[in-house]
């Protein structure tokens, strides 16, 4: 067999493999990341796969590892930049149906797949407060523990008790708050590749009114000092000790600065927005030149707080 038949033949083994795992209406083939990520930038997956249980993804991960497939994550795609020839192998995306919420007491469980904004609600809904920080960071849980997001004085790690996650063996393993490793933007599954299924909140009892209030507030600051209503994965850079990455990039000069369709943002200039038809091609390149300019006028460095995937 010549080399382009064993590939053809090979990736229908794997798609066979794949339908054994996960029924054919959550299986998609080159499928366009930019469907799936808030900066709407993003060429294809060559597999992308919604799981809606546990035993699915455990399967999902089984079937690529037996084709020596790589394995990519994604939750609600808000702090990717996916590159424009998009995701080789298999894409494994924690939606809707891996978002169930319910709580016992003051624990809240949410499915990896379940919103930030949804699970704020949900609290809110029976009096529990601690999570109102997370009600405008358009993340799934699982994305927000895997980076430690925060906001307003909030972030995972004060609230986050215990996580379910599937592991490169296939096997489901439990981890407890003190082997989460949680950091500025950083979380243990950074450095250990397992998949976040389900996690544990533990919150308090508040009052319904003040909790109502810390929601309003915090989407009204929101809505008016950021560019929510632009396509970007928030904050480009991540926070340089001792500085604010918007701070520094305004005084540079480089509001509405702009690389194609990628654009610092005139709203909040820790921001790179998709102004229309971006590539991550002008992401990157706008990315490199707003480094370049604060570090040649400032002399600090800025570094990618959004994560980048795929192939250039
Ligand atoms: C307008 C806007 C405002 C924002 N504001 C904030 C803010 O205030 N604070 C803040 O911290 N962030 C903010 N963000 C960034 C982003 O929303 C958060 O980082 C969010 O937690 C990412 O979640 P996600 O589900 O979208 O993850 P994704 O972007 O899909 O993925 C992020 C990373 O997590 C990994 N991942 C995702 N799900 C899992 C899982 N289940 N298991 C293992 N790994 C996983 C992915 O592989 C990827 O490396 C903002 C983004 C936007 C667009």
């Amino acid at each position: 067999m010549v080399k382009s038949d064993m590939l053809i033949s090979k990736s229908m083994n794997l798609a066979a493999e794949l339908e054994k795992a996960i029924p054919s209406k959550r299986l998609l083939i080159n499928e366009p990341m930019s469907n799936h990520t808030t900066f709407r930038i993003g060429g294809p997956a060559d597999y992308f796969v919604l799981p809606a249980s546990v035993q699915e993804v455990a399967a999902v991960l089984q079937a690529a590892k037996e084709f020596a497939v790589p394995v990519t994550v994604l939750g609600n795609g808000s702090n990717v930049l996916v590159l424009d020839r998009g995701i080789r192998g298999l894409v494994l995306k924690f939606g809707p149906e891996m978002a169930g919420i319910r709580h016992s007491g003051n624990t809240v469980f949410a499915g990896a797949g379940a919103l930030l904004a949804a699970v704020s609600k949900y609290a809110a809904q029976y009096d529990l407060t601690g999570f109102e920080f997370a009600i405008g960071i358009p993340g799934s849980i699982g994305g927000a523990v895997f980076m430690n997001a925060g906001a307003y004085e909030g972030d995972m790690s004060q609230v986050v008790q215990a996580v379910t996650a599937v592991c490169q063996d296939g096997g489901l393993r439990r981890f407890e708050l003190d082997e989460l490793k949680f950091g500025y933007r950083h979380s243990v599954f950074q450095d250990n590749g397992c998949l976040i299924c389900e996690v544990e909140l533990a919150l308090e009892n508040g009052v319904n009114s003040s909790i109502r209030g810390r929601l309003d507030d915090y989407t009204e600051k929101r809505q008016t000092k950021q560019p929510i209503e632009m396509p970007s994965a928030g904050s480009t850079f991540k926070r340089p000790p001792g500085h604010f990455a918007g701070t520094l990039i305004e005084k540079a000069g480089l509001k509405g600065v702009s690389v194609g369709g990628a654009q610092v943002s005139t709203k909040h200039a820790g921001f790179i927005i998709n102004a229309g038809g971006a590539s991550a091609q002008d992401v990157l390149a706008l990315i490199g030149k707003v480094q370049d300019s604060v570090y040649k006028q400032f002399g600090v460095s800025l570094h990618p707080e959004v994560r980048i995937l795929g192939e250039a």
